[in-house]
């Protein structure tokens, strides 16, 4: 029997794939495993794909399931973070009410905590990554979707129904493009991955010049994120002036954050970071021109430093802070 188990294992839980990870009290990675989620199977295969991931990440660190103090699991939402339960996850193949914690707490034997993985992303940036010793803070990760994460007093901060952080879904245009959500003019519909890709290739389709595509032929899932990065590194004006409004909305939810909440720091993270260089001087520009004098004093607005570790980490510092 170990007397003080040291590791905690963090899961990354996503659409398409299931990402683990032993990690130690220092934060570092010993062990890492991978699957596919293939989440129309079912929960029942996906949850026990995630405990055969964890013994993995375990074993290839070299150690045993003894030396495991607690599992963190990072997941889409909505999902009840005490009762441990997913309540609907469309990216799951529309998961609805499946009991993560109380199952993978029986196939493990170990304590498992679950949370959002955007608030887990968070975490994770505010104790190991870009984040370190910073009190308030809010993360904001652009992907296909735009998601938050708020740390207040050195907390993660979850609100009334523990939805706090929705900054996709703040509006930063009247009237302006639909959202997922139902709302028109959200962030996530003017600044996320998809919509980026959605406007190149309304520009291009409109007879617009690009390198990124020919009018006819152009489909907004042929826009990879590295083909429109190369184009703004060469130049390309039609990419240039998407990202330009994109970088623009994104700069005006922090400035409305940082009004709010007055922050330290904001960190950006998610794959839209693949123009991070692009994108952070007009972010920063956009709120340095509008922020009232004394809210947005000596505020940084930074990049995400842990990359695709985000998701693992984050969730290990959740098992270790919960443990605590
Ligand atoms: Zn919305």
């Amino acid at each position: 029997v170990v007397k003080n188990p040291d590791l905690v294992v963090g899961i990354d839980l996503g659409g398409t794939k299931i990402l683990a990870a032993a990690v130690d009290a220092q934060g570092k990675i010993l062990g890492r495993a991978k699957r596919s989620t293939d989440p129309e199977e079912g929960s029942r295969a996906v949850l026990s794909r995630l405990a055969d991931c964890a013994r993995e990440a375990v074993a290839r660190a070299g150690r045993e399931w003894p030396d495991v103090r607690a599992v963190g699991v990072g997941a889409p939402g909505p999902l009840d973070p005490e009762k441990g339960v997913v309540i609907f996850a469309p990216n799951l193949s529309g998961w609805k009410n499946v009991p993560v914690k109380a199952t993978l707490e029986k196939t493990l034997r170990k304590p498992v905590f679950l949370e959002n993985d955007v608030n887990v992303g968070t975490l994770g940036e505010h104790v190991l990554g870009a984040g370190k010793g910073v009190r308030d803070l809010v993360g904001i990760f652009v992907g296909t979707g735009i998601g938050g994460g708020v740390i207040l007093n050195g907390q993660l901060h979850r609100g009334f129904n523990k939805t706090a952080g929705e900054i996709g879904h703040m509006i930063v245009q009247i009237g302006g493009p639909k959202c997922g959500c139902g709302n028109r003019g959200c962030l996530e519909a003017i600044a996320s991955r998809t919509a980026i890709a959605r406007d190149i290739a309304a520009a291009i389709r409109k007879g617009k010049k690009s390198s990124l595509g020919k009018r006819r032929a152009i489909d907004p899932s042929d826009l990879k994120s590295g083909d429109i990065a190369k184009a703004l590194d060469e130049g390309d004006r039609v990419a240039r002036k998407v990202i330009r409004r994109a970088a623009r909305a994104i700069g005006v939810s922090i400035l409305n954050v940082i009004h709010v909440l007055n922050p330290e720091m904001i960190v950006l993270g998610g794959g839209a970071m693949a123009f991070g260089d692009h994108l952070l001087p007009i972010v920063r520009k956009t709120v340095e021109r509008r922020v009232l004098p004394l809210a947005g004093d000596r505020v940084r607005i930074v990049p995400a430093q842990l990359a695709d570790d985000s998701g693992v980490l984050g969730a290990a510092v959740l098992a270790r802070q919960r443990m605590s």
